[in-house]
Parts: C-alpha cells; structure tokens; sequence
C-alpha cells in the first residue's frame, strides 16, 4: 500500500476580500469590519451594519433567507429596494 501522494498540489489563496452581510457592498476584507463569532467570521461595512445584521437577521424566516443568500442572486428579491427598506417592509416598521 503505497502512500497518498496527490498529482496536483492545489494553491488554496486566502480570500483577500468579501463582502457586508447586511448590505451586501464588497471590499477588502481589511477594510470591513469584522465580527468574530465562535469559529466563524463576519464582515460588514461598519459596526451599524453588523448591529443591524444581529438585530434583524433572525427576525423572520424571509429576512434571515435574504441575508443568507450571496449579493449576486439578492437582486431577484430586492428588486432595487434598498436593504433596510425591505427588512422593514417584512417586518411592517416604517424603518429601522
Ligand atoms: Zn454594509
């Protein structure tokens, strides 16, 4: 039995850049904010966008779905209403 020796090494490149959970808007990852949760990592714009991401992400099941889904496909359900003005919209607030 020999030994496993792969035939292609894969360079893995750290992700340099992401994106706000909240908003959705993409930079580098050094110049977002980041909230560390256990294991995990979030970015976001600024600190008012991850307190809105905790606050509301769990809101209702069409909100936590929106914020869960990539920027690219969030278009299909924003259809170019602004983030805010759609949680609330969800949640019947005026705004938040
Ligand atoms: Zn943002």
């Amino acid at each position: 039995m020999g030994a496993f020796i792969p035939k292609h090494l894969r360079h893995t490149r750290p992700a340099l850049r992401s994106y706000c959970r909240w908003c959705a808007r993409r930079d580098a990852r050094k110049a977002l904010f980041k909230l560390v949760d256990g294991p995990l990592s979030y970015y976001f714009c600024n600190d008012e966008h991850a307190i809105r991401w905790c606050d509301y992400r769990h809101s209702c099941v069409a909100v936590n779905k929106l914020l869960n889904t990539p920027p690219s496909e969030r278009e299909a359900t924003l259809r170019g209403v602004d983030v805010d003005v759609w949680v609330a919209g969800q949640l019947n607030l005026n705004e938040l």
